[in-house]
Parts: structure tokens; sequence; C-alpha cells
């Protein structure tokens, strides 16, 4: 199990690799959603955590990137967006962009692990 978190703020990017870390889930962070884009094309992740607010490229432009290129390479990485938008629409807008599933902010840690022990791709919205 590897996971990559692509979030640009830091207080949150750490506390989310210093919570699966200490679950021995090994992760790595990235602060954009281009290093994520560049991250995922370098090595082999079972999930993304995606922010969608980010500088340089924002996480639905990347989750996009990552979809078209996967429709050339094949597979489906599991992308789970972190977003401060609770809103239905939002919502909407992240599963259109190809995003498996959300996490809404503040983060619910139980939920983050249940989703990282059960990847279940493009699953309904609770
Ligand atoms: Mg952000």
């Amino acid at each position: 199990m590897k996971v990559l978190v692509a979030e640009d703020d830091p207080t949150i990017r750490q506390l989310i690799v210093m919570f699966l870390s200490r679950r021995g889930i090994a992760c790595t962070a990235v602060d954009n959603g281009r290093r994520a884009v560049e991250e995922w094309e370098g090595s082999d992740y079972d999930i993304i955590l995606m922010d969608l607010q980010m500088p340089v490229m924002d996480g639905l432009n990347a989750t996009h990137l990552i979809r078209e290129k996967e429709t050339g390479r094949g597979g489906h990485t599991m992308i789970i967006a972190l977003t401060a938008y609770a809103m239905a629409a939002d919502r909407q807008k992240c599963l259109e962009a190809g995003m498996d599933d959300y996490l809404s902010k503040p983060i619910d840690f139980d939920r983050l692990l249940f989703l990282v022990h059960h990847p279940s791709p493009n699953s309904p919205p609770t």
C-alpha cells in the first residue's frame, strides 16, 4: 500500500503523513498538482489524496491529466479529493473530474483510514 498525498497546506499535509505513517502506510507528499502528476508517473501508487485547491496546478486539473494518461497506459489509481467544500455541486465536480471519492475538511481520519483500507473506485458519496 502506497499513498501519495498532494496538499499545499503544510499542517494538513503533515497531519495526514503522520497519521498514515504511524499505521504503517507508506506515503509521499507533494504540495501541488503538477508535482502530483510527476510523482504518479514515476512510481506506483495505490491511492492519491488530492487537495482541490493548490498552486501551480489544482487537484481537478491534475486528476484530469492522470485520467487522460491512464487511458493510454491503462490502470486506475484511486483518487480521493480533499475538499473544504462539502457542497453537492463540488462533490459532483470531483466525480466528473474522475475522482473516486472525497473527504471534506476538517478531515475525518477514521473515514480516511476506512477509504485507504477499502478502496472502491467511484464509490457513491456517503
Ligand atoms: Mg489547498
